[in-house]
């Protein structure tokens, strides 16, 4: 099923490969995209997002199926300014200098072939949504800058995981951070200890009680940045650190999070030192039925181009979780890339052009 153009799929991923695009600088890509897009007969619209842009791209469509959202992001990680993409028989990779990209060109070249594919063979098709985000890897960035009532689509299908096609992540977790600033109380240390409160110590024990590391199965925390004190003969009245905590349930989390602030309060008050504590969401978590809708199109879809589904939850966040919480029901298949984020990344040739094949049996799956 679905004869792959494989010379220009693969053409079309070395082509976006080698434009350089770090988060907030996609303004070469989206130049390509839109070229490439409108050429299909998409209406292109960019969207600003502090200095770059999303981009949503739009194809009307000629039958009565659901409205649909696919989903990737523009910008890669560093090192990037000069990717120099090397193709053997099999797999496609960087010449070790940088990272390739394929996270997440991958999907945008599976997006485009796909519709080169459906405007040749005439493939008939809902209404889809193709939302394109700047700086996701700088925390979600472009997609949290962008408006999601604009969508019309019901179902989400972002391709921004990492392994071979086949794997659906259908949960991810919540995600908070939290920075704990202790305030103690400064004195000389060799003349008059007594008089001082070591914000460091009262800092150090905290860290010492409360939960972290793997917490459950879906639950973590972890510290992750501390600072504080100014020379070693003084007592130092200020320490600080960082944490997050994530979890799939998000009352773990929320519990989680109680048991710091009541640690932190318990051994302040030990000390008598003072304490604040700022808490952010990074994002919300997702959780969706193997028996929902969109994971039934997209283990039919698999079966039809002849790969296993495997649904799976992931420990990270991904644009997913923000689309999920604007009330599209959206999971995030694997686009092939491996070994990401590091100068050893690859994509194989077989999963370029079984992604494109997954984006077509989805289209056509849709009720
Ligand atoms: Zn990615």
């Amino acid at each position: 099923m679905y004869n792959i153009n494989r010379e220009r799929l693969i053409k079309t991923f070395v082509e976006l490969a080698e434009i350089p695009s770090p988060s907030w600088k996609e303004e070469q890509i989206l130049k390509y995209l839109i070229k490439r897009f409108d050429k299909l007969g998409a209406n292109c619209q960019t969207y600003r997002c502090g200095e770059s842009f999303n981009l949503l791209i739009r194809f009307k469509g000629n039958s009565n199926q659901n409205p649909i959202l696919l989903s990737g992001h523009m910008d890669t990680v560093i090192p990037c300014d000069k990717v120099k993409a090397i193709i053997s028989d099999t797999k496609i990779t960087s010449d070790g200098t940088s990272v390739l990209g394929s996270d997440d060109k991958a999907a945008i070249a599976m997006f485009i072939e796909a519709f080169e594919y459906i405007k040749e063979n005439k493939i008939k098709h809902g209404d889809i949504e193709i939302l394109l985000t700047c700086a996701e890897e700088q925390g979600l960035k472009g997609i949290k800058g962008f408006d999601l009532s604009v969508l019309m689509a019901k179902y989400g299908f972002v391709f921004d995981s990492s392994g071979s096609i086949g794997k659906a992540i259908i949960k991810a977790p919540y995600h908070s951070n939290m920075t704990i600033t202790i305030k103690g109380k400064a004195s000389h240390a060799g003349m008059a200890p007594e008089k001082g409160i070591n914000a460091i110590r009262v800092l150090s024990e905290i860290i010492s009680q409360i939960p972290q590391g793997r917490i459950d199965e879906e639950t973590t925390a972890n510290v992750g940045i501390i600072s504080g004190g100014k020379a070693t003969n003084i007592v130092p009245e200020e320490a600080q650190c960082q944490l997050e905590v994530r979890s799939i349930d998000q009352k773990k989390m929320l519990a989680v999070e109680k048991e710091i602030k009541e640690t932190v309060k318990k051994i302040c008050s030990q000390y008598r030192a003072k304490s604040t504590i700022e808490r952010t969401l990074e994002y919300a978590g997702f959780k969706i039925s193997p028996e929902s809708t969109v994971c039934k199109i997209t283990e039919t879809a698999m079966k039809k181009i002849g790969i296993k589904p495997e649904f799976i939850a992931m420990g990270g966040g991904s644009d997913t979780n923000i689309i999920n919480s604007s009330g599209i029901k959206a999971i995030n298949l694997s686009c092939g890339m491996q070994n990401i984020h590091s100068t050893e990344e690859f994509i194989l040739i077989k999963d370029l052009i079984n992604g494109t094949k997954l984006v077509l049996s989805i289209i056509e799956t849709v009720p």
